[in-house]
């Protein structure tokens, strides 16, 4: 996590000096920018933006989110360089008024479960990250997408280890853990609920079906 080092000396002001442009602009951060961050300072909105490598997302410094890691954080001095290095704004604070649409908001989320469906994942979490209630999201995604997102999360889960029981040689404890359902016994009741067989019946089938294709032996790969 981020280290306190007690240098956020309030009564310094960020000052857009151009020998700190560089810095700014490959996304560094100063020690009072990340002050003005964890507290939510509302006197330092419009002198600059912070975006969170790891959701896509830019907030004014009085954002209420959660305190994101100092690590994924770039700081922008205006909302316009934060879009065009593909930010998209928070649908909370909507910095510099801009507003984001559901679609967006949705798809956003939907990108950043493809990388993290191995994760435990809750409604709470997910809306926590991507800065709205839990309630909003949850209906907010149901209309745009037509399922829940807990119902996307699994389909996404599911599809993952179809993939992983096709193509690799992987246990089906290892897989059911890598899609982040790692009870073995309620992944395969997961697995089967979805396709209609056992984890190990699909991937016989899928083996069957190669064989008397071409013969194949199941790819080792990644
Ligand atoms: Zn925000």
């Amino acid at each position: 996590m981020a280290q306190m080092n007690g240098q956020g000396k309030a009564g310094h002001r960020v000052e857009p000096a151009a020998s700190d442009s560089t810095d700014v602009e490959a996304g560094g951060m100063t020690d009072e920018a990340w002050q003005a961050i964890i507290g939510n300072d509302a006197s330092y909105d419009g002198i600059f933006f912070y975006a969170v490598k790891t959701t896509g997302i830019f907030c004014r410094p009085s954002c209420k989110s959660r305190v994101p890691n100092q690590t994924n954080v770039r700081i922008f001095r205006n909302a316009r360089q934060a879009l065009e290095a593909q930010f998209r704004p928070c649908k909370r604070c909507k910095p510099d008024g801009l507003r984001l649409p559901d679609e967006e908001w949705v798809a956003q989320i939907e990108q950043w479960i493809e990388g993290h469906y191995g994760e435990t994942l809750t409604l709470g979490k997910v809306a926590e990250l991507f800065h709205g209630s839990p309630y909003h999201l949850h209906r907010t995604f149901k209309r745009v997408k037509g399922i829940t997102l807990a119902e996307h999360i699994q389909q996404t889960r599911i599809g993952q280890a179809m993939t992983e029981l096709r193509t690799t040689a992987r246990s089906i404890m290892d897989i059911a853990i890598a899609v982040g359902i790692p009870n073995a016994a309620h992944f395969a009741t997961v697995f089967q609920k979805k396709t209609g067989l056992t984890p190990t019946q699909y991937r016989e089938r899928a083996d069957r079906a190669i064989n008397e294709s071409d013969g194949g032996m199941r790819h080792e790969s990644h």
